[in-house]
């Protein structure tokens, strides 16, 4: 499912209607019929309709699949990311696609960059992808459940991933800008940093720990837990003051499909485990461990700043969604990095050839600590155009 952009540019108008026509059918078609996506994309010529089938068929950006009662095509996740760089290419937020820089198990990290050359990140959602390798024994399951799902839940996942980035950068929390959302992907700024989880030396330990966890604090001050709070999803930055030389470090939060209410049944849960999470790998990667207890939940939402939670159900990611997107992710065991660490991943700091399954998700930069620069468009492959104009 890697994203290879380079037939972007040869696509034709007819093309892209043809492809927006699969889309449209695949709504309420598990197998959108031929004759249905002739009828959607009403093209002036007849006979174009097949050629361009035939075209986005063989670069994968749709499949034909046999069926006992019709031949039709479906969607596929190849089709779903030139719509959405499409889209985002129109809006002229993306010029470029260049590196893969992460990929996890619901999603796919890339640096891309604007019509002016500002380096960004692209996030592409992916849920379903594993779920549906490891269920696909079960032919129930398939049969019972629209193809469309693991569309809808990415879209679901990306929307609200853009509305919660927005909301937080708004109240001034240290997260990406967030610049577009489309489809199943968010393009957000590039921050020049890695996960906490690279790093093997912080100077002042005890500074991090304390402001990451009056982040927890202070985002349930705001209605939220990040639910996935952790070494994967903290970015550290190392900023040297250019006078004194002093080094302070800047941590960046992202990473927020998860992020439930404090009104939710198990926020108490939630918060107590993003705490552990900076608690365990503080002591184990910094050996520093803190004589406070706490911070509480309960102590935490004594103070409510502001409402959030509610305010971004307000604004486009409603209750339903989030309920749909709550109970899919449950289904299908999406729980983000915390849930696999949660297991007692053990921490091996002597380069055994132990990778953790979190771990191995996450592709890494060259370096193991900060003073490198996190890898660019300019760093390896060039950036590809996605138009070929200009
Ligand atoms: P996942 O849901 O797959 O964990 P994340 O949003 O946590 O996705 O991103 C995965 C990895 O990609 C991160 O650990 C980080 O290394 C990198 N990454 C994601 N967003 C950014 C960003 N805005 N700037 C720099 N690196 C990023
Ligand atoms: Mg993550």
């Amino acid at each position: 499912m890697k994203l290879n952009v380079k037939n972007i540019r040869y696509l034709g108008p007819d093309d892209w209607r043809v492809l927006t026509a699969t889309e449209m059918g695949s709504r309420n078609h598990e197998l959108v019929p031929t004759a249905l996506i002739s009828q959607i994309a009403s093209l002036r010529s007849g006979n174009g309709v097949h050629k361009c089938i035939s075209n986005l068929a063989k670069i994968g950006l749709i499949a034909k699949v046999k069926n006992a009662k019709y031949d039709g095509y479906r969607l596929t996740y190849g089709g779903l990311d030139y719509l959405a760089l499409h889209t985002h290419t129109k809006a002229s937020t993306v010029y470029s696609v260049g590196n893969q820089i992460g990929v996890g198990k619901e999603s796919d990290i890339y640096v891309c960059a604007s019509e002016t050359g500002r380096q960004l990140v692209l996030k592409i959602h992916r849920l379903g992808r594993i779920s549906f390798r490891t269920v696909k024994a079960n032919r129930d399951y398939l049969r019972n459940r629209s193809s469309a799902s693991w569309m809808y839940m990415s879209r679901l996942a990306a929307l609200k991933e853009f509305e919660f980035m927005k909301a937080l950068r708004m109240e001034g929390f240290p997260v990406p800008e967030p610049i577009g959302q489309n489809r199943h992907t968010v393009i957000m700024s590039l921050v020049d940093a890695f996960p906490m989880r690279q790093i093997s030396n912080v100077g002042d330990s005890a500074s991090l720990y304390a402001e990451l966890l009056s982040l927890i604090v202070r985002l349930a001050q705001y209605g939220l837990i990040h639910g996935d709070f952790n070494e994967f999803n903290v970015l550290v930055e190392e900023k040297t003051d250019t006078e004194t030389h002093e080094v302070t470090l800047v941590p960046t939060i992202i990473d927020f499909p998860q992020m439930v209410s404090i009104d939710h049944a198990n926020a108490e849960y939630y918060f107590d485990r993003d705490v552990a999470c900076i608690k365990r790998f503080f002591s184990r990667r910094f050996g520093f461990t803190s004589d406070e207890p706490g911070p509480f939940f309960k102590d935490s939402i004594k103070t409510i700043v502001k409402r959030l939670d509610v305010e971004v159900e307000a604004s486009g990611f409603s209750k339903r969604m989030a309920k749909e997107l709550d109970a899919y992710m449950k289904e299908h065991g999406v729980d983000g990095d915390a849930g696999e660490l949660e297991g007692g991943e053990d921490e091996d700091e002597s380069g055994s050839d132990h990778v953790s399954d979190a771990e191995s998700r996450h592709s890494e930069p060259t370096s193991d600590t900060p003073n490198g620069s996190p890898p660019a468009v300019e760093d390896a492959k060039p950036a590809t155009a996605l138009t070929s104009s200009m």
